[in-house]
C-alpha cells in the first residue's frame, strides 16, 4: 500500500466478516448515532466574492460535462470568460488543496468552461415575467451583474452607458492583451439575449438626470465606476508630457494614439499603472520605469502581472515617491524623487510611506503616466438626495442602499474594492435588494438565508432554486475534514505564457484538455458528493443502499462506527444523534439522474443487489478502484 492511496483490493479481506451477520443481528439498535448526506460548503466559493458554487462545477467537470459546469458558474456569475482571466482569485487563497501541496487552478478552470463550454440562454430565462421596470446607470461589471440577474427574475432591465461600447473597464481600461474583447462581447451578447436593452451614448447626470429615470422607472442601481484619474498635486504636473494612467489607457483602447517619449515612467503601484507600462511597452518604448512608494508586497496589483510586466524588461523602482518634475525648455526632461521607508499603518491598514530626508535622487524621463488612484465623476454629485462619503464615493449601506428611496448603488463608484469579481458581487447584492424592495421584503433577511458562510456573499442558484441546489451554505468544509488518505500529489498546472510582447495578443494562453483534466482531477471538490462509492464499499454492516438518487441508510443495520463519515473523502456524511430505529434515511444527492448512467461505471452483481430493496447477503465486491482517484470508467478526473 504507498501512503497515500489504497485500493480495494488490499481491503477485501476485511469484507467477509460481515457478509451474512448482518442480516441476523440488528446491530443498529447499539447505536444512537446514524450518518446523514449534506452536501456542504467549499472554501473556495466562500472565498470568492461571487460566490461560485466551485466544488459543483469541477465535480460535472470531472464527467465531461463542461456545458452543465459551465451554467453551474453562470447562476451567479455573468462574466466567467472575464473572471477566467483577469480576477485576482481569492478563491485559490482560500483553497484546501493549498494545505496539501498548491492550490487548484481555479481561475484557469473557470476561463476553461467559459471558451468550451457552451451556453443554452433559453434556460436562464423565466416566463414568470414581472411587470416593474429597471434603470441601470453604468455598464461595467456591477451594472452587468445586476441587469443580468434582474433579468434573469424576469424584469424588464435597461442599462444607461455614457461612452459608446459597453462593458466599462473591461473595455476601456483593461488592455487586449489581457482581456480579448471578443471574450467580453460575448458575454455582454449572453446579456443582451436575456432580453436587457443597453442605450450606449447616454450620460445620466447630463442627458438625463436621475428624477428623470425615477419618473420612469420602478427602482434604479447606479454603478458609474470611477473613472476620474487623481492628481498627484506636485510642481509641474500640468507639463507636457504628462498624462493620466486611465486617459492614457482609454485613449488606446479607442484605437487613438498617444505620443509618449523614448524614457517612460509610470507613478503608482496598482493595476492601472501595470497595465499602462505594459501598453507603453507594446507601443515601442523600451526603457520604462514604474515608480512607487511602498515596497513590492504592499502594490495593489496582482503579483503575476508584476512578474509578467518584469520578464517584459520593465523596471520597478520601489519605496521612491516623486517630489518635483524638472522641465527643459518647456519640456519635461526628469523626476526628482525622495526614498521611502515604512512606518506605521495608515487608513488603508498598509504601512505609511515617510520620506528620508536627504535621499533626492534624479530619474531622467520625458514622458510620466500618473496612475495613482481614481474616484468616480462628478455627473451625478448634483443631483438631489442622493448623499457621498467624504472618499467622493456614493453612500451606499451593505446592501446597496442609497438615501433615494428606490436608487440602489454599487462597483467602484459606491467604495466597493476595486476588483471586477467584487464589482461583480455589489450588482448581485443590489439585484438582490432591488428585488426584496419590489416584494416588500426584508433584503438583509434574504441574504442571510442564502449567505455563504461568513462571506459577504449570498448564492443566487440557492435564492431562485433551492431544491435543485440544496447544500448547505453555512457548513465550510476545512481542510481537516478532507480524507487526503485519498487523493494523490499532484504538480498545479498553471495557465501558459503564450507570446511574451507580441502587438495587443493574450498574453495568459488557455489550459489544453488533458492539463484542465489534470487539474479536475487535483480538486478535492470539497463538500460535494460525487457518488464514489467509497462509504458503500468500506460500510461493514452492509446498511448503505444505492438509491436513485444518491444513498440511503438502513438504520436498523448501521451500528454508527462512522467509518463511512470518516472515509468520505469530501466530507459529505456526519453522524447525528435521533434518528429513528427502523426508518431509512435518504441521501440528496441527484447526481445519478444527472449522468443518467452514461458515465457511470459497470455494476458488480453484489452492487446492484444493495440498489434499492435488494437482499444483503451479496458477495464481496470484486470491483477495483483507485479510492484517491476515479474509478476507472468515469474517465477524466473521476467521480471520486
Ligand atoms: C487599467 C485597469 C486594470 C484593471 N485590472 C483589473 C484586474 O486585472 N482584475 C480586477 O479584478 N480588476 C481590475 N481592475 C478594476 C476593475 O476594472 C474595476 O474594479 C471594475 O471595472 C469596476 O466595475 P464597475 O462596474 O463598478 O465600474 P466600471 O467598470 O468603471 O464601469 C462604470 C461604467 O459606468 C459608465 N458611466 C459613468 N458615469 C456614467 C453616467 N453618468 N451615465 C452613464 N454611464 C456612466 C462608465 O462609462 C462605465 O462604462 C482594473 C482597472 C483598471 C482601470
Ligand atoms: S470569480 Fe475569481 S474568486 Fe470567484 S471563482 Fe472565479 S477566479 Fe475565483
Ligand atoms: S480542493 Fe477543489 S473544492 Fe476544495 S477548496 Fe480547492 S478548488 Fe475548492
Ligand atoms: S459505515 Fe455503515 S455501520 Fe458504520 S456508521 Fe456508516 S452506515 Fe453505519
Amino acid at each position: 500500500m504507498s501512503h497515500n492511496s489504497i485500493t480495494i483490493k488490499e481491503i477485501e479481506p476485511l469484507a467477509p466478516f460481515s457478509q451474512g451477520s448482518t442480516e441476523i443481528f440488528f446491530t443498529g439498535h447499539w447505536s444512537s448515532r446514524k450518518p446523514v448526506y449534506v452536501n456542504k460548503t467549499s472554501p473556495c466559493r466562500q472565498g470568492c466574492p461571487i460566490g461560485n458554487d466551485i466544488a459543483r462545477a469541477f465535480h460535472h467537470a470531472a464527467k465531461g460535462e463542461y456545458d452543465e459546469a459551465l451554467r453551474i458558474y453562470r447562476q451567479d456569475n455573468p462574466l466567467p470568460g472575464v473572471c477566467g482571466r483577469v480576477c485576482y482569485h481569492p478563491c485559490e487563497t482560500a483553497c484546501n488543496r493549498k494545505s496539501f501541496d498548491e492550490a487548484i487552478n481555479i481561475r484557469g478552470f473557470e476561463r476553461f468552461l467559459a471558451d468550451h463550454g457552451k451556453v443554452d440562454i433559453t434556460r436562464e430565462m423565466t416566463t414568470n415575467k414581472r411587470p416593474e421596470t429597471i434603470a441601470i446607470v453604468g455598464s461595467g461589471p456591477a451594472g452587468l451583474s445586476a441587469a443580468y440577474h434582474l433579468a434573469r427574475l424576469g424584469f424588464s432591465v435597461t442599462i444607461f452607458e455614457a461612452l459608446p461600447e459597453p462593458g466599462g473597464m473591461l473595455m476601456y481600461g483593461i488592455p487586449e492583451y489581457r482581456l480579448p474583447r471578443e471574450v467580453l462581447r460575448k458575454e455582454i451578447g449572453y446579456i443582451r439575449d436575456l432580453g436587457v436593452e443597453l442605450k450606449t451614448g447616454i450620460r445620466v447626470g447630463k442627458d438625463v438626470t436621475l428624477p428623470d429615470l425615477k419618473k420612469e422607472y420602478n427602482a434604479i442601481f447606479i454603478a458609474v465606476g470611477a473613472h476620474k484619474g487623481m492628481g498627484f498635486g506636485i510642481a509641474g504636473e500640468g507639463s507636457p508630457g504628462v498624462i493620466e494612467g486611465i486617459t492614457y489607457l482609454r485613449t488606446i483602447n479607442i484605437g487613438k494614439k498617444v505620443k509618449l517619449g523614448k524614457k517612460v515612467a509610470v507613478i503608482g503601484g496598482g493595476n492601472t499603472a501595470i497595465d499602462c507600462a505594459r501598453t507603453v511597452r507594446r507601443l515601442g518604448a523600451k526603457d520604462i520605469t514604474i515608480i512607487y512608494r511602498r515596497s513590492r508586497a504592499e502594490m495593489p496589483a496582482l503579483a503575476e502581472d508584476v512578474e509578467g510586466m518584469e520578464r517584459e524588461g520593465i523596471k520597478i523602482e520601489l519605496l521612491a515617491a516623486p517630489k518635483r518634475l524638472i522641465t527643459e525648455n518647456g519640456k519635461l526632461s526628469g523626476i526628482e524623487c525622495v526614498r521611502m521607508k515604512l512606518g506605521e499603518p495608515d487608513a488603508s491598514g498598509r504601512p505609511r510611506p515617510l520620506p528620508i530626508e536627504g535621499s533626492e535622487f534624479l530619474v531622467p524621463v520625458d514622458s510620466l503616466i500618473a496612475a495613482i488612484g481614481q474616484a468616480p465623476e462628478t455627473d451625478l454629485a448634483n443631483e438631489p438626495g442622493l448623499s457621498w462619503t467624504s472618499q467622493g464615493m456614493i453612500d451606499i449601506t451593505r446592501m446597496g442602499v442609497t438615501t433615494m428611496d428606490g436608487v440602489f448603488a454599487g462597483g467602484d463608484g459606491a467604495g466597493t474594492k476595486a476588483y471586477v469579481a467584487d464589482a461583480i458581487a455589489s450588482g448581485k447584492v443590489s439585484a438582490l435588494a432591488i428585488v426584496c424592495y419590489l416584494n416588500g421584503t426584508d433584503a438583509n433577511k434574504e441574504f442571510a438565508e442564502h449567505r455563504i458562510g461568513a462571506a459577504s456573499s449570498f448564492s443566487f442558484q440557492h435564492f431562485i432554486d433551492p431544491e435543485t441546489y440544496p447544500s448547505d451554505l453555512t457548513k465550510i468544509v476545512p481542510y481537516e475534514k478532507v480524507n487526503t488518505l485519498c487523493f494523490p500529489h499532484g504538480a498545479r498546472r498553471d495557465n501558459p505564457d503564450t507570446v511574451g510582447i507580441k502587438g495587443f495578443q493574450e498574453v495568459l494562453g488557455g489550459l489544453d484538455k488533458a492539463e484542465m483534466a489534470a487539474e479536475i482531477y487535483r480538486c478535492f471538490k470539497c463538500g460535494t458528493c460525487t457518488g464514489c462509492d467509497l462509504c458503500f464499499l468500506l460500510c461493514p454492516d452492509l446498511s448503505l443502499v444505492k438509491e436513485k438518487k444518491g444513498y440511503s441508510v438502513r438504520v436498523d443495520y448501521c451500528k454508527g462506527c462512522s467509518i463511512c463519515a470518516t472515509s468520505c473523502p469530501r466530507n459529505v456524511i456526519e453522524m447525528r444523534e435521533g434518528i429513528k430505529q427502523g426508518s431509512r434515511v435518504p441521501g440528496f444527492e441527484d447526481f445519478r439522474e444527472k449522468t443518467s448512467g452514461k458515465n457511470e461505471p459497470k455494476k458488480t452483481s453484489s452492487q446492484s443487489e444493495r440498489e434499492g430493496e435488494a437482499s444483503l447477503t451479496g458477495a464481496p465486491t470484486q470491483r477495483v478502484v483507485r479510492v484517491e482517484g476515479a474509478t476507472q470508467a468515469q474517465g477524466i478526473g473521476g467521480g471520486i
